[in-house]
């Protein structure tokens, strides 16, 4: 039994003595150049884009502000798009890449808003596409970050994050009681601390822990312990060619998946028509060939990204980015927790720091490392002013031979128990 759709009459063994079958012979006719034409119209369409956009011919469509209205990419403008890819990818978010973009001083940039930047990093117009067409455009980032910032989007739509700010420690010191943030106190005279910000709060959900600890000291176990993490989460953002070229085709099987999804529900809906037939065949065997690259990549091996990298990256941060710093420490699950009997834990360690009060006569900070104490001569205000200042002073390039954060990276190995 069969019926179509444009006037519901059914057509079974009766029509087949009737004018029934007539009709419905003529409708498959119909149906049949219906579809063939659509099809053909398609085609046409297709090819006409595409023979446009092969010719370099602009194409009229709304595309993004790096792009002009020749179809051209804006120089002045790609390296700061590139950069707001790049912080995405070392896990700033849409906000402050917003008010980056807004400093820069760029004309066009000025009345940039989130909305706005977190649509750019899903527009493959960012990859020289026009919508499924590549190579329309000039890339104004290359397809390996693309499809990092696709990842990192993904894994964003899971976690939240603490927005990561000016103070390099905030979001990563945690209160062991209660797991709220510690928040920075400054004061007149001594040192800034940090405490519960619930305890500052005084409300009756409250903390237990009053306990605040020098922000100095914890900026010394955070220098002492965290690179350890930032060389993990860099090691994901300083790729190796393969693993450039490995996200590279994931991301393109993404996209001829959904091609071929596409192109099914064309068929399903006007019949396999002999030209979709071709492209569908065409997507396929581009599939089979990235995969069979993936096989092959999947068996070799890869130099992995120096460790003198990651630390010349990490000492870039810190002396220009520290906001930066903050997001990967973050992405990377580093953590300081603090407990009202002084006990400082990092995460992944074994053995906790303590914070034991302050020593008037020596004017320093008394904590223990693994059994031994310490003490940290306290920097007054106007001290920490100045060390902040000198600190945001470029470094010079740094000799990773004499280079102390190695042995930090030794230290840290040493902290997780295994010997080197
Ligand atoms: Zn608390």
């Amino acid at each position: 039994m069969i019926v179509t759709l444009d006037d519901a009459l059914t057509y079974d063994q009766k029509s087949a003595n009737s004018n029934h079958l007539f009709l419905l012979v003529a409708k498959v006719q119909q149906a049949y150049i219906y579809s063939e034409r659509l099809s053909d119209l398609i085609n046409a369409a297709y090819d006409k884009k595409k023979r446009a956009a092969k010719e370099g011919k602009a194409v009229k469509r709304h595309t993004p502000m790096w792009i002009d209205k020749e179809g051209k990419l804006i120089e002045s403008v790609a390296p700061l798009v590139r950069q707001a890819f790049e912080d995405y990818a070392a896990g700033l978010g849409e906000r402050r890449i917003c008010r980056r973009l807004r400093e820069s001083g760029h004309e066009l940039l000025q009345t940039i808003n989130g909305t706005t930047v977190k649509r750019w990093l899903t527009n493959t117009t960012a990859i020289g596409n026009w919508g499924e067409i590549p190579n329309v455009y000039e890339p104004v980032v290359p397809k390996e970050l693309f499809y990092r910032v696709q990842e990192q989007l993904s894994r964003n739509k899971d976690q939240k994050r603490s927005a990561p700010t000016a103070y390099l420690l905030t979001g990563l010191v945690k209160c062991g009681h209660c797991g709220r943030n510690f928040n920075v106190k400054k004061h007149p005279n001594t040192g800034a601390t940090m405490q519960c910000t619930s305890r500052a709060r005084l409300t009756l959900d409250g903390c237990s822990n009053s306990k605040s600890i020098p922000k100095q000291l914890l900026e010394h176990i955070r220098v002492k312990t965290s690179l350890p993490y930032v060389e993990r989460a860099l090691a994901g953002q300083l790729l190796t060619e393969h693993q450039k070229r490995k996200i590279e085709i994931e991301g393109e099987l993404e996209d001829l998946s959904k091609r071929i999804g596409n192109l099914a529900n064309t068929i399903a809906a006007i019949g396999l028509v002999p030209e979709i037939q071709e492209q569908l065949e065409q997507l396929q065997a581009q599939r089979k060939q990235l995969q069979d690259e993936r096989l092959i990549l999947d068996r070799s091996t890869d130099d992995a990204v120096s460790t003198n990298t990651i630390i010349n990256v990490e000492h870039d941060y810190l002396a220009n980015d520290p906001i930066k710093l903050n997001a990967l420490l973050q992405q990377a699950e580093y953590s300081i927790t603090c407990f009202s009997n002084g006990e400082i834990w990092v995460s992944g360690d074994e053995h906790p720091w303590k914070y034991k009060g302050y020593d008037r006569s020596a004017k320093s900070y008394v904590y223990e490392d693994l059994g031994q104490e310490y003490r940290l001569l306290m920097l007054r205000p106007e001290h920490q002013e100045l060390l902040d200042r000198v600190n945001k002073q470029p470094l010079p390039e740094p000799t990773p031979e004499f280079n102390d954060l190695l042995s930090l990276i030794a230290r840290g190995h040493r902290r997780r128990g295994d010997d080197a």
